[in-house]
């Protein structure tokens, strides 16, 4: 890796290998359904798929302190609307304790042992309609961020593929 420096030694502009600390607003259909601000910024390393592909694109070569406003068509979002990623269940085939509304959501393990999100889009008597598709599927994202802060990530961060924050304890990590 080498980066362009600047005088206290953290790479001017992001990269990749660059651990970036963003602040972002998420604007859909003119609504902000997610925002750092109270949980303060993310941090992750450029270039390794951590943050919505179409979002980090744009990111290359941003400062420090620099902020930009991004619009993320839904191919490089969450992608389109997959019509065949809806499909009804008999209620019978429901576990009772499930409430049976429209908007309830549902983490349902599939054959494979995965888990699934699914939202409950209609109630009918015989029978309900899980949508699989994600939430924003087929959304245009609007993205405000601004650069927090920038330095090279560390060798070991690089190899593990994810940010160590000083409080973690490393000993403790799973992967
Ligand atoms: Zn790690």
């Amino acid at each position: 890796m080498e980066f362009a420096l600047n005088a206290e030694n953290k790479p001017v502009v992001v990269e990749d290998d660059v651990v970036v600390s963003l602040q972002y607003t998420l604007t859909v259909d003119s609504e902000v359904v997610d925002s750092s601000e109270e949980d303060g910024p993310i941090s992750f390393i450029q270039g390794y798929g951590y943050i919505i592909r179409g979002l980090e694109r744009e990111l290359y070569g941003m400062r420090a302190g620099q902020s930009k406003h991004v619009s993320v068509a839904p191919a490089d979002g969450y992608g389109d609307v997959d019509p065949e990623a809806v499909m009804e269940v008999p209620t019978e085939e429901l576990p009772e304790d499930i409430p049976l509304e429209v908007g309830v959501e549902l983490e349902i393990l599939n054959d494979d042992g995965e888990e699934l999100s699914a939202i409950i889009t209609a109630v009918n008597e015989a029978a309900i309609t899980l949508d699989f598709n994600h939430p924003l599927a087929g959304k245009k994202l609007e993205f405000d961020v601004t650069i927090v802060d920038l330095r090279a990530a560390t060798p070991e961060e690089l190899e593990h593929g994810h940010v160590h924050n000083e409080d973690d304890d490393e000993e403790d990590e799973q992967d």
